[in-house]
């Protein structure tokens, strides 16, 4: 037997010894060789379970969210220098090095994306606060807000044969700013290559001790240790998804289930789009590209096509047409568009889907079962040619219910918007969909309709064209996922995507009870001043640090002069019968402007001090207006303190509560401002 693929478990490589019956044998796709063998036997699942639990968990969570950022940067940058390996480790998985590039530099461009949201979007701490504090009482003494915090679990990934790199690292980059040790799993087709990724990233000394471990084989007995506070990520088929989300531990013991499975995503041609249109051409070159990416084994690759009637015979000679200068053979030669698919298995799936869709009614414009079985005499490899399958009946079910996971796409053509938004939800829910149009108005009516079906919708013209991503990426800050068929889960999506693995609860508080569990100053807990806070470093401020200021009138003249002064003189500034008929104004007011600038006056500490900058202000509401006479008086509160990990200062939001001689507020805000460390 060749080489057995090794795991990465409790802190080990563990190479399963002798010919254990359940390994899978792995071919290069490019030319049928055996590479290895694939076995997880003799892996001692309860030892993995307890490794993520014991040592994951805790050394995980001892990181804030800001360190676990600066580690994912780190640990991107260390895999990018490795890049070039993993290409060629790559071409064996059939994949050209165009199609490289999405699955590897783009799998690693999703470490760098979550270390900007963990340390941009979070606190540096390990609770992260979801909206504002809500008042539950009269006087102010008890009040709520939800925090999130890490689950004490671990997460299961079980990824896709099609992007071994990205697949693996888009889940590990939220699951670790979740503070949540991964069990990765990858199919066993292009295992080799997460291997390979995984042992640098073992290597590079960046992941705390259980952050990752590393099952290649079967993974069945790991769902025995799964319980309420763990996860399952799944990405794969229905069928599979569907044997997963019946799991015991899915069902009985509360396992978080997420999963992303097969999808008919469409991409369609408005009716404005004509031939001889630009957005005519970036459909063509849009579904081309979809199909010839990764030999469209793609979750996000564009199954149904569709066009409007009367376009219907030049879309399928313009398709057919690009189709044929695309260079078909081994994925390491520079001309090569379309490589093989993964495997020979993958191969029969697609040929069998192409004959179920075909004998349902469509028929072949392109490709099929004899141009692959010619293609594949010739090249030796996995070879599916690009097929264009054409459904006659728009309602053919094989069209909306076959995934044929390759280089192949069903032209279907509707006859009205309505007729198009139906056929674009028949696909019972996907991942995506684009409309090619540069009709504001069908896309409006378009999208609106089928965006409760698809988890993203990318809106195709002229003027987006050059800069857009495409149909087929998904984006580190936008979600990727779809309903119904398509999974159900989500993905990604910013922050959201580190959310899916953390709790949400609902604190129930006092003011300085909330304080302190949330780690921000809410209104109503203790403030304490003394001390100018402006000339407290990081390191001796304190939440609740704070400045009463003394008062300032504000008089007519001040008015006056600030309207004149920046040129604001609308009418509620300038002329007091105008202001008085205006049912928010007794007359002439202030402007909100001038009650910030005074507000500053107020609390600025004019001497060199660790306040560096203000950078902005967030919040700003006008609540009370202020009239000639009435006199104004700032509390300034330290509400949020965040020390940066890789500078030698930090962000610290303070609470400003304007109010008038009434004790009325008058303007409430926050001021952000970077403050030195020491
Ligand atoms: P599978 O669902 O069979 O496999 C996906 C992952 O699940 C692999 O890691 C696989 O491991 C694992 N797996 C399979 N069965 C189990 C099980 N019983 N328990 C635990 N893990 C399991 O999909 P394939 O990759 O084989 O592709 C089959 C078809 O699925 C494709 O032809 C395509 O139609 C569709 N597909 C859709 C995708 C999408 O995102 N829309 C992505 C990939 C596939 P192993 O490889 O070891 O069997």
């Amino acid at each position: 037997m060749t080489e057995i693929l090794s795991s990465y478990v409790a802190g080990d490589w563990h190479t399963p010894g002798g010919s254990p019956d359940s390994a899978r044998v792995v071919h290069d796709a490019t030319n049928g060789q055996v590479l290895h063998h694939v076995s997880s036997a003799g892996i001692d699942f309860a030892a993995v379970n307890e490794h993520a639990r014991s040592t994951g968990i805790s050394e995980l969570q001892k990181l804030t969210f800001h360190q676990r950022g600066v580690i994912l940067k780190k640990l991107g940058a260390y895999l990018m220098e490795r890049a070039k390996d993993y290409h060629e480790i790559s071409f064996s998985t059939g994949t050209t090095k165009r199609d490289g590039f999405v699955d590897i530099e783009g799998g690693i461009g999703t470490l760098f994306a979550y270390s900007g949201v963990a340390r941009r979007q979070m606190p540096n701490s390990t609770v992260h606060l979801d909206g504002g504090v809500e008042r539950l009482s009269k006087n102010g003494t008890f009040v709520g807000r939800h925090i999130l915090t890490s689950r004490q679990g671990l997460a299961v990934q079980i990824n896709a044969f099609n992007f071994p790199v990205w697949g693996m690292l888009e889940k590990f980059g939220p699951m670790f700013v979740a503070g949540i040790p991964v069990v990765v799993k990858p199919a066993t087709d292009t295992a080799h290559l997460t291997s390979a990724v995984v042992a640098d990233m073992i290597e590079s000394g960046l992941l705390p001790a259980g952050a990752i471990q590393l099952i290649s084989g079967d993974v069945t007995p790991m769902f025995d240790h799964l319980a309420e506070q763990d996860a399952i990520a799944f990405t794969g088929s229905a069928a599979t998804a569907k044997h997963l989300g019946g799991l015991e531990c899915v069902r009985d013991r509360g396992t978080r289930f997420f999963a992303e499975a097969d999808s008919l995503n469409f991409s369609l041609l408005g009716p404005d789009a004509g031939p001889g249109t630009e957005e005519f051409d970036l459909f063509v070159s849009g579904v081309v590209a979809e199909m010839t990416v990764k030999a469209g084994q793609k979750c996000t690759a564009i199954r149904r096509t569709f066009v409007p009637e009367e376009h219907r015979e030049a879309v399928a000679e313009a398709l057919v047409a690009k189709l044929a200068t695309q260079g078909v053979g081994d994925p390491r030669e520079k001309s090569t568009r379309l490589g093989p698919v993964v495997s020979d298995k993958q191969r029969d799936d697609v040929l069998d889907a192409i004959d179920e869709i075909t004998s349902a009614g469509a028929h072949v414009l392109t490709g099929g079962r004899e141009a692959s079985d010619e293609l594949a005499k010739n090249l030796g490899g996995a070879y599916v040619a690009a097929t264009v399958l054409q459904a006659d009946d728009p309602w053919v079910d094989a069209v909306h219910d076959i995934e044929a996971f390759g280089p192949v796409t069903s032209l279907i053509s509707y006859s009205s918007t309505e007729e198009a938004v139906r056929l674009a939800a028949r696909g019972r829910g996907s991942l995506v969909g684009s409309v090619v149009t540069h009709d504001a108005g069908f896309a409006t009516e378009f999208v609106r309709q089928v965006a409760p079906w698809h988890g993203r919708i990318l809106v195709l013209d002229r003027d987006d064209a050059e800069e857009s991503t495409g149909h087929g990426s998904p984006l580190p800050t936008l979600i990727h996922g779809g309903p119904g068929r398509a999974g159900g889960g989500e993905e990604l999506g910013g922050l959201r995507g580190i959310t899916h693995f953390m709790q949400r609860t609902a604190i129930q508080a006092s003011p300085d009870m909330l304080t302190a569990i949330g780690g921000e100053w809410v209104a109503g807990a203790e403030r304490r001043t003394g001390q100018h806070p402006f000339t407290k470093t990081l390191a001796d401020l304190r939440l609740g640090d704070a400045l009463e200021s003394e008062w300032r009138t504000v008089s007519l003249e001040d008015i006056s002069h600030f309207a004149e002064f920046t040129g604001d003189t609308f009418y509620a500034h300038t002329d007091e019968e105008a202001a008085a008929a205006n049912p928010f104004f007794p007359g002439r007011v202030a402007h909100g402007y001038l009650i910030v600038s005074f507000a500053a006056g107020l609390f600025v500490q004019p001497d060199p001090g660790p306040v560096l900058a203000n950078y902005g202000l967030e919040g700003l509401t006008f609540i009370t207006p202020v009239s000639p006479g009435d006199s104004l008086k700032v509390t300034l509160t330290a509400k949020c303190i965040t020390p940066r990990e890789t500078d030698e200062y930090g962000e610290v939001r303070w609470d400003a509560a304007v109010v008038n001689q009434n004790d009325e507020p008058v303007a409430n805000y926050d001021v952000l401002t970077l403050v030195a460390k020491e």
